[in-house]
């Protein structure tokens, strides 16, 4: 739909229009008010170029288009029956909980091996460690690749699925040769669409699962659904959207909490979201606030840092970790709101 900024445009601006659409294979029905008229794009209106064009011209204001930009992630599409499943839980029917440490110490494997037990015991489905770490600061700890086995042990003691962030080729590889169930892109990352490419490569024809965290910036929706179409776009659709808070954060919480996204999401695409409350607040205080709230905003899940010691953790641990006393507390009221919405609310409006 072509908004103009005038209330009609002249033949020769209808003219111009015309010859733009008509080259995208499209053509353009004006819609008459009574004061101003509007001008349709009939046709496919997903052509970025053409939007650009048209965009480009003096006397238009905007384009707005109805179609999807994510023909694959939309609620619409062929895909929405698809149902993602992680460690025995059907995502949507179940109430999904990852938990871990938020960086692995390679010095010290038996305190994850601690917290990997731990933390199954409390009720979780899959354990989260970052092997490899995003840093804001070039000299903190980067993480340690010898940390991939640690966390392949953790999988193989604990019988659960494991998560780890990884940030370019060679940690994708390594993660999928070491047989990582569940790829984590973070929020640095989210919108890195070569390594989404690859990703969505690697793991075509696997069972493998993506958590793709949000993008640290609070850009719009359909970008964050349109990075997990990149994914997608080559075979694999066990994408998992997880909203992680935004940048600027909120005076006292590390970023601004955006699990109310959530009801949103859902109107738009069938992909399952996990929220990660850990990040959004950044204080292991308000953790089970956060994860609470994002149940009860529809989540299919959380993704929780969590340690035995979370005073001796690496990275985020001392700061927001939760001790697995409080994640088995924190899983037990979870639980209780996701059963109480599903009795009582329809999946996608909270009303
Ligand atoms: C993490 O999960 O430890 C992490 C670095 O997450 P994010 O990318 O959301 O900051
Ligand atoms: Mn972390």
């Amino acid at each position: 739909m072509i908004l103009p900024k005038n209330n009609r445009l002249s033949a020769e601006q209808v003219a111009e229009l015309t010859a733009v659409v008509c080259e995208f294979g499209c053509r353009i029905q004006p819609i008459v008010g009574d004061v101003r008229t509007i001008y349709a794009i009939v046709g496919d209106e997903r052509h970025d170029l053409m939007i650009s064009r048209l965009e480009g011209l003096p006397y238009v204001d905007r384009v707005d288009t109805i179609q999807s930009p994510h023909k694959l992630m939309d609620i619409k599409s062929d895909l929405a029956n698809h149902r993602v499943r992680v460690g025995g839980v059907t995502l949507g029917d179940e109430l999904l909980i990852m938990a871990g440490h938020c960086t692995l110490d390679p010095k010290n494997p038996n305190r994850f091996y601690e917290t990997a037990a731990a933390v199954k015991e409390a009720g979780a489905h899959a354990i989260r460690g970052g092997v490899w770490k995003p840093r804001t600061n070039p000299y903190a700890f980067q993480g340690d690749h010898r940390s991939l086995d640690i966390l392949m042990e953790a999988s193989r003691r604990t019988g659960l699925p494991v998560d780890t962030e990884v940030m370019d080729e060679e940690q994708l590889r390594m993660a999928l040769d070491a047989g990582v169930h569940i790829l984590q892109i973070g929020a640095r990352n989210a919108l890195n669409y070569s390594l989404l490419r690859q990703v969505g490569k690697a793991i075509a024809g696997r069972d493998t699962v993506v958590l793709l965290k949000r993008s640290i910036h609070s850009g719009p929706l359909n970008e964050f659904i349109s990075a997990a179409e990149y994914i997608v776009n080559f075979g694999n659709p066990n994408v998992i959207l997880c909203p992680r808070g935004t940048q600027p954060g909120l005076d006292g919480y590390r970023n601004h909490p955006d699990e109310s996204i959530t009801p949103l999401l859902k109107e738009r695409t069938w992909a399952p979201v996990v929220v990660d409350p850990s990040h959004s607040v950044g204080k292991a205080a308000y953790v089970t606030a956060c994860s609470l709230a994002a149940v009860a905003y529809g989540a299919d899940g959380l993704c929780i840092e969590a340690n035995v010691e979370p005073a001796k953790g690496l990275g985020d641990d001392p700061k927001q970790a939760v001790t697995p006393a409080a994640l088995a507390g924190l899983i037990k009221q979870a639980k209780a709101i996701h059963a109480l919405r599903r009795s009582t609310l329809s999946p996608v409006t909270a009303s």
